[in-house]
């Protein structure tokens, strides 16, 4: 599967705990803890390996993956995981794609969304009996193509500031997660660290303190949200680098790095209150 040039990162079953908290067996392993759901599919025809049991497939194109959902024998249920990977766009759950291609070897694809409905399609269950499967179409998403964020946005707003500080505090494995590993490419900006960032800022630019120079389409004091370290040089996409600034802070910061607006910011991220309490 060569759908990009960059080097396979391979992680094992303990990385995948250590990082996910998830289940150790299955190819849809949920974990509550960090709220992401990892597709686990396997290469076909690997000696050391038993013949993946799915049929899961990448479309002509090699742009979408369909994943086949879980249930070994009969007729496929809409509960579990199924449930929550056909229920995507309205829940708060990331996805993350990854290949077994040895017993205790993943190979790590990318974060995924779900393009498009999932289909039903047959497939033989574990006794050799045709029975019904859902097929999930996956896309890899990139730093580059945020749609999910705008596709999840309506959710995000209904989320309380309350369960946004959970959320984000839940992410901040996968944070650690992207830099030890240095994935920026392979996974998007949280969009909740993003929206959380505007509220904590309660339509004030955190640099100049002057309010939001306008308030947007949808109803909110347009700020940008920034990264104090920058994500391209290592920065993490964690609530305490991110801020919300408007516009012009936002181009000045960029232009001339003055370490005295740096400062003003650290100090503004020093004071969030990230108590999910409150
Ligand atoms: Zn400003
Ligand atoms: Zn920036």
């Amino acid at each position: 599967m060569n759908f990009n040039k960059m080097e396979p990162i391979v992680l094992s079953s303990s990385d995948l705990y250590e990082y996910f908290q998830c289940a150790n067996e299955g190819g849809m392993r949920y974990s509550s803890k960090t709220d992401t759901l990892l597709l686990i599919t396997k290469s076909s025809g690997t000696s050391s390996l038993k013949k993946n049991f799915y049929a899961d497939k990448w479309d002509e194109t090699h742009s979408r993956f369909y994943f086949t959902g879980e249930g070994r024998i009969g007729d496929q249920k809409l509960t579990r995981q199924n449930k929550r990977l056909a229920e995507y766009l309205t829940n708060t759950t990331r996805l993350l794609l990854f290949e077994q291609n040895a017993a205790n070897s993943y190979i790590f694809y990318g974060e995924v969304i779900l393009d498009g409905n999932f289909e039903k399609s047959m497939q033989p269950d574990s006794n050799g009996q045709m029975r019904m499967v859902y097929l999930f179409p996956l896309k890899i998403i990139g730093n580059m193509d945020q749609d999910f964020l705008i596709k999840k946005q309506g959710n995000i707003n209904l989320l309380s500031i309350h369960e946004l500080k959970k959320k984000v505090s839940q992410e901040s494995d996968i944070s650690k997660f992207i830099k030890q590993k240095k994935l920026p490419q392979r996974i998007a900006r949280s969009p909740y660290v993003v929206e959380l960032a505007r509220r904590l800022a309660d339509g004030i630019c955190q640099l100049c303190k002057k309010n939001a120079p306008f308030i947007s389409k949808d109803n909110k004091p347009f700020l940008e949200v920034h990264h104090n370290e920058w994500l391209s040089e290592g920065g993490s996409d964690i609530i305490e680098n991110a801020i919300a600034l408007c516009p012009n802070c936002h181009r000045k910061i960029h232009n001339l790095r003055d370490q005295k607006d740096i400062d003003i910011c650290k100090k503004s991220i020093e004071s969030y209150n990230l108590s999910s309490n409150s």
